[in-house]
């Protein structure tokens, strides 16, 4: 049991650094829990929990990212309570995400900060302030209860790109197999090896690679705020460039971005050499994103082969597969027509093709595609971190769980010379006259086309005609695109589809910077644009 190691790390090497949150909105300043204060941490807030709560019982964490946070949930988990890992109320832009998954997982008990405690009131009578628990009732921890691989450790909401957020029972079992499994596949060096990383603790990426897989090896991780990231994306070049050897990851939006946002001046002097593993995961991983990245970061030292593209989802507790930690992202061009159609065929001669990047192979696990030999199916996956339910909904449980071990994960892939490649997901196929389209390959098509189109922020999605989906598209115009016609991007915009794709853009709305929804850990949600754009809510520029 993986939770059973923090007190072993607690007994052998006492005054390590475990957790540090470098708090970049505050004092500045890096903040650090050793392994025997987050073991004595988590007992003094189990012992407050046992007060409060009881077997069953769900605890739901809003609080700000930091060490309250790590607290919170290894406190939990030491009570042998139900943990739901959500966010502190003010978190700009994710108050329908908090409702819902609080209303889903009913918990009897709130976590939260003094500092974030005004804004919790409405959201229950039972509330735990993490860093007012006194240390000294460590004292009084019975141990860890008797817990058995298959008992509910956490709720983990989904991210919400095609429907409301649903919360995946992750058992302990779940999560001590991910963390191995996550271990094992970046070979991570037990007690030398760090981590630094800004990703959200309430997602399942965040949550995993934050605060589970230092327990595993008793190794270090830093780590911020992502609005820290945001605001200042260098900031995550600069942490990383503080360690010899260290692991870290992100979504692909996340390196267009620091593309976009980082200056030469920012990145002065840094030694990025230490990286073994950027992990690049959670959407679909574009190869220009990789190449340009792996460009610009060079001459900081970054080694190519650092650039590691990986597949997971919450369902599977999050990591499945990946390519291996020292070898560079291998891209395969596929014949476009034959993708379509179901078939991957590597692309030779004529013809339109879509590159896709290899997310590598499952880690202690098995995947297999619901599909003849060679064909695109859907990519179902089997192993000790596949949970077994979502919380409370059975009609979805025995859509997704088979009940013999595999899930259906929805996403749409094929193996290729022994590796996955993900062409996208079932739900978000894009299907005209009988012909299957991918729309992150049409986004990608389109912000390629013209520079007046922010790149990231394209959504494409099929609405019903009379006898055939059609094609719509919603994009971002850009800063450089300011004052320029939209006509003449959409004109653009539908000779770059019909060439491409051989499609027709039914209809083409130019929209400004921030109207294409994204989920709350910044994927496009199509389904919800989807909506906006049927309710008439979108207002074309
Ligand atoms: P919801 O299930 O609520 O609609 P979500 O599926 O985006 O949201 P997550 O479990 O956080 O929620 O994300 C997992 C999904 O992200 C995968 O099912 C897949 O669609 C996508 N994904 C993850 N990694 C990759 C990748 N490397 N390439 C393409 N897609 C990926
Ligand atoms: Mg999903």
């Amino acid at each position: 049991m993986l939770l059973a190691r923090v007190a072993q790390w607690a007994r052998e090497i006492p005054d390590a650094p475990a957790y540090t949150f470098v708090d970049h909105l505050g004092d500045g300043a890096r903040h650090t829990l050793t392994w025997r204060q987050a073991d004595l941490k988590a007992r003094a807030l189990a012992v407050r929990l046992g007060e409060v709560a009881g077997p069953g019982d769900r605890v739901a964490l809003l609080l700000p990212q930091g060490l309250s946070y790590v607290v919170a949930m290894l406190g939990t988990l030491y009570a042998g309570l139900v943990a739901v890992p959500l966010f502190s109320p003010d978190l700009p832009g994710h108050a329908s995400r908090l409702d819902h998954a609080f209303a889903d997982a009913a918990p009897s008990v709130v976590l939260t900060t003094r500092a974030t405690l005004p804004l919790v009131t409405e959201f229950g009578e039972s509330v735990v302030l993490v860093d007012t628990v006194s240390d000294l009732l460590a004292d009084e921890f019975a141990g860890l209860p008797d817990l058995d691989q298959d008992d509910l450790a956490y709720l983990q909401y989904t991210s919400g790109s095609t429907r409301a957020p649903a919360g995946v029972e992750i058992t302990h079992g779940n999560v001590s197999a991910n963390a191995a499994q996550l271990y094992s596949a970046f070979r991570g060096t037990p007690r030398t090896s760090t981590a630094a990383l800004w990703l959200p603790l309430f997602h399942d990426m965040g949550l995993i690679a934050t605060i589970m897989a230092p327990i595993v090896g008793g190794n270090h991780v830093a780590f911020m705020d992502p609005v820290a990231f945001v605001m200042k994306p260098s900031r995550w070049f600069e942490l990383l460039a503080s360690f010899d050897d260290v692991f870290t990851g992100g979504p692909n939006f996340a390196y267009e971005y620091c593309l976009a946002r980082c200056t030469d001046d920012e990145l002065a002097g840094l030694d990025l050499s230490g990286v073994q593993v950027m992990l690049n995961g959670a959407e679909p991983v574009r190869p220009a994103t990789v190449e340009r990245f792996n460009a610009r970061f060079a001459p900081y030292g970054l080694r190519p082969e650092a650039h590691t593209p990986a597949y997971g989802l919450a369902e599977a507790t999050v990591f499945v597969t990946a390519t291996g930690r020292d070898e560079p992202a291998r891209f395969t061009r596929f014949c476009r027509d034959s993708l379509n159609a179901g078939r991957a065929v590597p692309h030779t001669g004529d013809g339109p093709s879509s590159t896709l990047v290899s997310c590598g192979r499952p880690y202690g696990q098995e995947i297999k595609i619901a599909a003849d030999g060679g064909h695109v199916g859907e990519i179902w996956v089997k192993g000790p971190n596949v949970a077994r339910a979502y919380w409370q909904d059975p009609e979805r449980t025995a859509e997704v769980f088979t009940g013999d071990g595999w899930l259906r994960t929805g996403d749409l892939g094929v193996i290729h010379d022994g590796e996955l490649y993900v062409t996208g997901r079932v739900k978000d196929l894009v299907i005209v006259d009988g012909r299957n389209h991918y729309p992150q390959d049409i986004e990608t098509t389109i912000q390629e086309a013209d520079e007046s189109i922010r790149r990231d922020h394209v959504a494409a999605f099929a609405v019903q005609g009379d006898e055939t989906e059609r094609l719509v598209v919603v994009a971002e115009r850009s800063r450089r695109g300011a004052g320029v016609p939209a006509e003449e991007i959409a004109g653009r915009v539908r000779a770059a589809v019909a060439g491409g794709h051989n499609l027709a853009v039914h209809d083409f709305v130019l929209v400004e910077a921030g109207e294409v929804p994204r989920t709350s850990s910044g994927k496009i949600a199509r389904r919800a644009c989807r909506e906006a754009y049927l309710a008439g809510a979108l207002s074309g520029v």
